[in-house]
């Protein structure tokens, strides 16, 4: 079962008391984009076998949302943070680079 630690309240939260939300990090595009890059907003996502960056909210807990940092080939979570920053901190990052040598941020696109 997945746990995440949700960095608002500090509980580690079963993937049963957790909505998941999607991929992290999108990059928004407004009304005066072109149709490719909107297009690219509302459909494209990645689906790596390995690192990945999720929103989570915490449903059944204090109800705010999240990312998660973790691998979707093993499960293992590298860490969670505020929803509130565009990349991930350098510590999640470091955390991910310990365990994954030569990965880097935004790889897998
Ligand atoms: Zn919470």
């Amino acid at each position: 079962m997945l746990i995440l630690h949700c960095p608002y309240c500090g509980v580690d939260a079963e993937e049963t008391e957790l909505h998941a939300g999607g991929e992290a990090h999108l990059k928004r595009f407004g009304p005066h984009s072109s149709d490719e890059d909107f297009e690219t907003y509302l459909f494209a996502r990645e689906n790596p076998k390995g690192v990945h960056f999720e929103r989570w909210r915490h449903a059944n807990g204090c109800g705010k949302w999240f990312h998660a940092a973790r691998c979707t080939a093993t499960l293992e979570v590298f860490g969670t943070y505020s929803a509130q920053v565009t990349t991930p901190p350098q510590a999640i990052r470091d955390a991910i680079t310990a365990k994954r040598p030569g990965w880097s941020w935004r790889d897998v696109q």
